[in-house]
């Protein structure tokens, strides 16, 4: 059995830990699924004490996360001063296969595993016709790891304006929708699902109408979405039955601006409540990624069990 088949049947396979909320067929209950499946990204996993990336996915198994999403670079990172500490993560040039076959085996442990592309240093629509096939061409190494590890849902961040220069924006957004067509192409060939993150409305709703696939939608981060002006639920809304994923964030707004990235009882601007209504009414079942911001990997954790714990009792509370 491969480790996508062995994650598909614990997916499938009925709820024992917290058995109240199991419905009469067996079937697991949104709040449950909710529990059972949210995941955590290495991009908020700082090797802040000389991790790895197999002791990052172990620590999140062991503290009872059934989600792990993969940023594969080993370049980006959230925290440090006066210099940034790198997350955990790889660099797909040089990670063998021998490396892909062991990683595949740490996260077999978990029900869903997603893989987020790096956007530092990236731009799919960029007017350098050199950076943009460079950055095509690591969002396609993406997707070839994807295949490695057994992953089946990828999502991107879409171009944008190059420093310097402004261009049309259809000429940008044509680029983004040139990337999309080609990625789901990609994508119906070998049964994944893919979405660019929030976010640009016009460049997302674009694609999506451009590629005319239901392998092809949005990864719905909330904070970008409500600092971007259009809530959440907006979102889901305006693209039913697009979400092909969702970045749980949590956004602090004061007399400065937004921060993003807070633990979640700082949240003062996304409406949970509306989110996940508007989710569930449209039957979304995840995958949901956590991205909060830990001072180390241990205190990650801990922010994202405490943001579990809230978020579950909600749709719990919304379901009933
Ligand atoms: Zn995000």
């Amino acid at each position: 059995m491969t480790p996508q088949q062995k994650r598909r049947q614990r997916e499938a396979a009925p709820a024992k830990a917290r058995p109240r909320s199991e419905g009469k067929s067996g079937h697991l209950s949104p709040a449950e699924r909710f529990y059972r499946t949210v995941g955590i990204s290495t991009h908020f996993l700082p090797s802040a004490h000389g991790e790895s990336l197999l002791d990052a996915s172990d620590l999140v198994a062991r503290a009872g996360f059934g989600g792990f999403e993969l940023v594969p670079a080993d370049f980006q990172g959230v925290i440090g001063s006066p210099t940034t500490i790198r997350n955990v993560g790889l660099w797909p040039r040089t990670f063998s296969q021998r490396e892909r076959a062991r990683l595949r085996d740490a996260l077999a442990c978990f029900r869903t595993v997603t893989i987020h592309a790096p956007h530092l240093g990236v731009n799919i629509a960029s007017i350098n016709p050199g950076w943009r096939a460079e950055s095509r061409r690591q969002y396609f190494e993406c997707l070839e790891l994807a295949l490695d590890l057994g992953v089946s849902t990828v999502t991107f961040h879409h171009g944008g304006q190059t420093q310097g220069f402004i261009a049309p924006e259809q000429e940008v957004t044509d680029h983004c929708i040139a990337f999309a067509r080609e990625a789901t192409a990609f994508a119906r060939k070998h049964g994944l699902t893919l979405g660019y993150e929030v976010g640009s409305f016009r460049i997302i709703d674009a694609s999506i109408r451009a590629c005319r696939s239901r392998r092809f939608g949005v990864n719905l981060d909330m904070g970008h979405a409500v600092m971007g002006g259009l809530a959440p639920e907006e979102w889901v809304k305006r693209l039913p039955g697009k979400t092909v994923e969702v970045h749980v964030n949590s956004v602090t707004k004061d007399w400065s601006g937004f921060i993003e990235h807070q633990p979640l009882d700082r949240n003062n601007v996304i409406d949970y409540g509306a989110v996940f209504a508007a989710l569930l009414a449209e039957g979304f079942r995840g995958p949901y990624i956590f991205e909060l911001r830990g001072l180390d990997i241990p205190d990650t954790i801990d922010i994202c069990s405490r943001a579990r714990e809230t978020l579950t009792k909600l749709i719990d509370s919304l379901t009933r």
